[in-house]
């Protein structure tokens, strides 16, 4: 099995969220199932500059946007020994502080970057062909089913290759205004609502979900969810109708990266039968943050994006009520400016209970998952969500919303029975977030009930491997099936 395997972000290359940890893992999980994986993505600044094993393909491709022909030069790094990666090099484009965008919001040219991202990678399937499946993920590789499909006379070399897209996030829809339509190179009969209008703009993931010839999403729960209005955002009617194509797969956690025996990241490793490393890894955190160094108060963890989805209102909401409980609670996250500049005051209006870090730092990260005692993520929709898996391995006990992956992932603690692996709620509010906090607290008291939940928690197996078999069966029967036209 041959796969192409595209994607805007791929760790350890670079990074935003967790978009680019599944790639990356699901691809090394593969590999070692024997399947033949290339990833492909920008080569951004980032990668430019940290990583030192570029080599030069001599390949160049180049593809017309708006009426310009741009290039691009492929250049290829390899992850480990089995795994290369692609990188178009188009510095116009990519030589950039962020990938999509600077503390000042997203660049105002996406479409067109993304655009010719997903051309340039078509071009290079079709240098490089033959490919069995060309595997992209979310809106920035949205256009690559599309085009492939509407302009299959341009790609002969991959007609037969199947073009499997998965939705890692409904909510961003790379949605962008009518006047970017002729970056596209698409007649005008696909400007409708039946193809990539979406009320008045291009909506290049509707795309990518009508032109594909299969959709994964990255959990059960969440593949059920956005097939009702409620989290369809906007596209629910589209994943009605490609309801029989749709498959929801859960991510996996990369224990190479985050493992508490072995995590470069950390003031001490530890391990399950004997955790004094995670008391000095919350020693570490407790004065990275300023905090009062004290071993019996329960420590708070969170590590976010700071987006709506991500459960901060009710976050900010129950603030205050948090802050007169015995804990304390540390924030790493970057995003939304507003909630940037709420979190910031926290800290000096509580300095003994509150620290709040703005930025993406990886290592504070792997800091957090292992010094703090308790992992909360509030997400108002979560499509599968990552750390409350890395958090259960460092035996930091989720406190999540029940929604999405963290529903399929997380089993609610029954006191009475010690079932369970961290703590649930459903509403949608910062009364029942508190609950929820308040319940794990209590628990922290009974250091022989904690324990266990500890050793249970850190038992869990969220390995890529069941899931990498799902992706590899699923590549075969896309392979095994013949091309249906839209
Ligand atoms: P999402 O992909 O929606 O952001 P996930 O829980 O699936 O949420 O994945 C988030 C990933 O990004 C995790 O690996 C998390 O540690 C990382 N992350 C998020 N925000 C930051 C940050 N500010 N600094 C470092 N890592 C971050």
């Amino acid at each position: 099995m041959k796969v192409l395997l595209v994607s805007p972000e791929i760790a350890p290359l670079a990074k935003t969220g967790g978009l680019a940890d599944a790639v990356g893992a699901l691809a090394r999980a593969l590999v070692d199932l024997g399947c033949e994986v290339t990833l492909v993505m920008p080569a951004y600044r980032t990668i430019l500059e940290n990583n030192s094993q570029l080599e030069e393909t001599g390949m160049e491709v180049e593809v017309p946007v708006a009426g310009r022909s741009m290039r691009g030069v492929i250049l290829r790094t390899w992850i480990g020994k089995k795994l290369p990666a692609f990188l178009i090099r188009a510095d116009s484009y990519f030589l950039r502080e962020g990938l999509y965008g600077n503390a000042k919001g997203d660049y105002a040219d996406n479409a067109e970057r993304f655009t010719f991202f997903g051309k340039a990678t078509l071009e290079l399937a079709r240098r490089t062909a033959p490919w069995d499946v060309i595997h992209c993920n979310d809106w920035q590789t949205a256009l690559i089913p599309v085009l492939k499909k509407v302009h299959s006379q341009s790609y002969g070399e991959i007609q037969k290759t199947k073009v499997l897209f998965t939705i890692h996030n409904l909510a961003h829809h790379g949605d962008f205004p009518f006047s970017s339509w002729n970056l596209l190179d698409l007649d005008m009969q696909y400007f409708t609502p039946r193809y990539l209008e979406f009320y008045g703009n291009i909506n290049l993931l509707k795309g990518g979900m009508l032109f594909a010839d299969a959709l994964t999403t990255v959990s059960k729960k969440y593949a059920g969810e956005i097939r009702t209005p409620e989290w369809g955002c906007g596209l629910d009617g589209v994943i009605r109708d490609r309801e029989k194509d749709l498959y929801g797969i859960l991510n996996g956690v990369d224990y190479q990266e985050w493992n508490p025996e072995t995590d470069p990241h950390i003031k001490k490793n530890y391990k399950a039968k004997n955790l004094i490393g995670k008391k000095i890894c919350k020693k570490d955190l407790q004065e990275i943050y300023g905090l009062p160094v004290k071993a019996s108060v329960p420590l708070v963890g969170m590590v976010s994006r700071l987006a709506d989805q991500k459960g901060l209102d009710i976050l900010i909401e129950a603030m205050e009520d948090l802050m007169h409980l015995d804990l304390q609670l540390v924030i790493l996250g970057a995003g939304d400016q507003r909630y940037q500049a709420l979190l910031d005051g926290l800290p000096g209006k509580y300095p003994e209970k509150i620290g709040v870090k703005i930025g993406f730092d990886n290592a504070l990260a792997h800091k957090i998952e292992a010094g703090a005692d308790i992992f909360l993520m509030p997400s108002k929709f979560e499509p599968c969500g990552l750390n409350q898996m890395y958090s259960l391995k460092y035996g930091t006990i989720p406190v999540v919303r029940a929604t999405g992956g963290l529903d399929d992932t997380i089993e609610d603690y029954n006191p009475s029975s010690g079932s369970g692996n961290g703590f649930k709620f459903s509403g949608y509010s910062g009364a029942t977030l508190l609950e929820a906090v308040k319940r794990s607290i209590a628990v922290t008291y009974n250091r022989k009930a904690w324990r266990q939940l500890m050793a249970k928690a850190m038992a869990c197996d969220f390995s890529w491997g069941k899931s990498a078999k799902e992706y590899l069966a699923l590549y075969r029967k896309l392979a095994e099936t013949p091309i249906l036209k839209r």
